[in-house]
């Protein structure tokens, strides 16, 4: 069967084993299958005749496109995709299943699985195009895989001789993004974008630009231990004590009472006995001010519960992880402004979303490249019912291209 470029390659990509792997510590990348996409892509783009490439022992695989037009002065952009895949079902092994023109009915996946219209209103949108399935034993890796195949052929398009035209392109290839370390190795100082582009998200139209910020709180009760049958006036309990702590948090504020933009607190972990108790706690939220507030809501309930108990004591440590990287997008409205323009162009509608996590993006937004994230047509990832749509995998390829452009020429 002949499919177009860019879906040979997505093929290509998700047949190479590359689930990242959290227990393995020390190492970078944490799994072998990562490197071997990494090389191959390595391959692939020297093919292309891009000449600048940078593979790191750390797993980063960075490749330039030089600017077409080098009488102008355009900044260098970039663009980032990871090449690892979740661990939520299996994500080694994938045997995807190409559907030439979809009927608009449930695709059957399996025996036991079964991908419903019901469940998914969105493919009926998606009749008479090519889709991509597994088989349901594993998850298919479009997350992010289609990234990585929407970059490549980014680069053949910028490379060929009908090309736009362009600045120097920067391409960079990460991997353990999905176990939280996508970002630990990367040396800022080596890249030279102005700004930086996921190609990481999901449905057609999605753009986000927020992410939570994010802070980890630790409490330490200390009781005061004694013979449970003579603790009168004397034993101070400081699994009590915790529990009164996490028993004042209003439970409104929780993840799994929360949605949109509502911030949270979460006792994400408790471990203790009668003289000492930890508690670890996630706090989220968009604002960061009301972040803060949140830490010194706990800060003074901590202080309560000491005075609560008599000869007990609390220790509180709280710690910003990272922060909304809107923070920072909106220091350099160019950013955005590629985006919808971009959009327009193109003629789609897109949609700004909340990323109720953290993303690569806003980790390197942090460090000085502001990093939005563009939609790649692959939906439900992390689940055997991922599936992809080649048309929205080649629309997010035309923007990402008039995102280029639009540095090239109208750029402030
Ligand atoms: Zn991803």
């Amino acid at each position: 069967m002949h499919h177009p470029p860019i879906l040979e390659r997505f093929l290509r990509y998700v047949k190479i084993d590359t689930m990242s792997d959290s227990n393995v510590v020390g190492k970078r990348p944490s799994t072998e299958g990562q490197f071997e996409l990494l090389e191959l892509l390595k391959e692939e783009l020297l093919a292309l005749k891009v000449e600048d490439i940078t593979l790191s022992p750390e797993g980063y695989l960075v490749a330039r496109i030089p600017s077409n037009a080098p009488h102008k002065k355009i900044p260098t952009i970039g663009f980032m995709a990871h090449v690892d895949v979740a661990d939520d079902v299996m994500g080694n092994g994938v045997n995807p299943r190409v559907i030439e023109t979809y009927d608009g009915q449930d695709i059957v996946l399996n025996d036991a699985y079964t991908l419903t219209v019901e469940e998914n209103p969105t493919l009926k949108e998606y009749k008479g195009t090519t889709l991509v399935v597994t088989d349901g034993t594993t998850l298919l890796g479009g997350d992010n895989k289609a990234g990585v195949a929407i970059l490549v052929t980014l680069a053949a398009n910028l490379l060929a001789p009908t090309s736009i035209e362009h600045g120097e392109v920067e391409l960079i290839f990460t991997t353990d993004e999905e176990i939280g370390r996508g970002m630990e190795g990367v040396d800022v100082s080596q890249l030279r974008s102005r700004c930086c582009y996921t190609i990481d998200g999901s449905a057609r139209g999605e753009i986000d630009a927020e992410c939570f910020n994010a802070a980890t709180v630790t409490v330490d009760f200390y009781g005061v231990p004694f013979h449970l049958g003579a603790a009168k006036g004397r034993m101070v309990n400081s699994v009590t004590m915790a529990a009164s702590f996490i028993g004042s948090i209003p439970q409104l504020e929780s993840p799994e009472a929360s949605e949109e933009r509502e911030g949270y607190y979460c006792a994400e972990q408790i471990r203790g006995s009668i003289a000492h108790t930890n508690v670890v706690l996630y706090l989220r939220d968009f604002d960061l001010d009301q972040l803060k507030r949140r830490i010194r809501a706990l800060e003074s309930l901590a202080e309560s519960v000491e005075l609560l108990y008599t000869n007990g004591k609390v220790e509180l440590k709280s710690e910003i992880v990272y922060k909304n990287m809107f923070n920072y997008i909106k220091e350099d409205p160019a950013v955005m402004e590629a985006i919808f323009k971009a959009g327009e162009r193109i003629g789609i509608p897109l949609k700004e979303r909340f990323i109720r996590g953290g993303t690569d993006g806003s980790r390197l937004s942090e460090m000085g490249i502001p990093t939005p994230n563009i939609f790649t047509g692959s939906h439900n990832l992390h689940s055997r019912y991922e599936w992809l749509s080649l048309t929205t995998m080649e629309e997010s390829l035309r923007l990402v291209e008039e995102i280029v452009a639009f540095w090239a020429g109208e750029a402030p």
